[in-house]
């Protein structure tokens, strides 16, 4: 009995080995590896694109890798060994994956980098994502209109964060951001009381909104006695949420305690109804819906061997090579907007953000 479900076993992993997709259709089925589902932009992506390739007659195997390195290593060469016909995949750290898209290469399987871009290895074919630095420079550009730097007569205090050092994305947010408000700190309207400017002090690794709840807590204690924070600079909703939490902890949100002018980016509901309520300036919405179809655009383009279409051969160099990229364009969202964007292109709807 023992060894004729050993047999059975053993059949069904070599069946499964051999034609892991026997029931795909007829163009295939790609690889799709995505970082980790606690954000919901993240999951918005996976849902766009497995949509997007069944409408051009593919299918997808879509793996969520939940913040692990290792995770999501295995899972890559997993899809490697089962066959797909080629890999999307957006990385936890960039830099993890030379080894395992060596053997994809190998194997004659192409990779597009998805939103973040994949660094230090040659085997990464094309990148679709968001102008990374027109994000920063947007959310910077929110705190000095939200704050009148321009006609300003007295100092604004402002502190930075930045997001994970080990994506690429938050580097180029990072310098977007820090192009548009150095020259308001040279001349000395913004103040960064906390002195912590330099990329490695104001990163926050995962993007982790605890973890940025805990810096805003140290930041307002060591630094804002008696002082007010005007503006904190976020790179993302998920790191807003924790600096929020952390403000309102020490009384911030009433007449005599303002909020500060809050940044952030995804646009994702808690953060739109924080917008709503005042709590939170803005966020970069970047229509994950967009990205999907402009990268399964390229997937197909490069399976059938047609041009791909690409607008950006010079931004992004991986460390080895300049990746062929499609950018997209964010949307700055604010109080104002969120209707005639979120809702009017059908990415919420308006009970969801209520
Ligand atoms: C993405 C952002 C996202 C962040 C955290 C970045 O690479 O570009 O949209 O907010 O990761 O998930």
């Amino acid at each position: 009995m023992k060894s004729l479900k050993l047999i059975t076993a053993t059949l069904a992993l070599a069946l499964c080995a051999t034609a892991p997709y026997a029931n795909a259709e007829d163009k295939g089925v790609v690889g799709i590896s995505m970082p980790t589902k606690s954000s919901s932009r993240w999951i918005s992506d996976g849902q766009s694109m497995v949509d997007a390739f069944k409408a051009k007659g593919y299918q997808a195997d879509l793996q969520y890798a939940e913040d692990e390195v290792p995770n999501q290593i295995a899972q890559i060469e997993n899809l490697i060994t089962k066959g797909v016909k080629i890999l999307v995949v957006a990385p936890i750290d960039g830099t993890t994956l030379s080894n395992t898209l060596s053997k994809a290469q190998a194997r004659g399987i192409k990779v597009i980098s998805y939103d973040r871009l994949i660094r230090g290895t040659k085997d990464v074919d094309y990148y679709a994502t968001f102008d990374n630095f027109g994000v920063g420079a947007m959310m910077a550009d929110s705190v000095v209109k939200s704050l009148d730097l321009n006609n300003r007569k007295t100092p604004a205090n402002a502190e930075i964060f930045a997001g994970s050092a080990d994506d690429n994305n938050a580097h180029v947010v990072y310098d977007g951001m820090l192009s548009v408000i150095k020259p308001y700190m040279d001349n000395g309207k913004l103040v960064v009381r906390s002195k912590q400017l330099a990329f490695d002090k104001v990163a926050t690794f995962r993007w982790d909104g605890a973890t940025a709840q805990a810096r805003m807590d140290n930041l307002l204690s060591a630094y804002y006695g008696n002082a007010h924070v005007d503006a904190v600079l976020s790179p993302y909703d998920g790191i807003s949420v924790g600096i929020i939490s952390s403000l309102k902890g020490v009384g911030y949100g009433t007449a005599q305690q303002p909020m500060p002018v809050i940044t952030g980016q995804d646009a994702e509901i808690p953060s739109v109804k924080a917008i709503i309520r005042g709590d939170q300036k803005t966020t970069v919405f970047k229509d994950t819906r967009e990205l999907a179809k402009a990268t399964v655009e390229m997937a197909d383009a490069v399976l059938n061997k047609k041009t791909v279409p690409v607008n950006d051969t010079k931004t992004y160099n991986n460390g080895v090579k300049v990746v062929p990229t499609y950018l997209l364009k964010p949307v700055l969202v604010d109080s104002g907007n969120w209707k005639t964007t979120l809702v009017a292109s059908g990415y919420y709807k308006e009970a969801q953000l209520k």
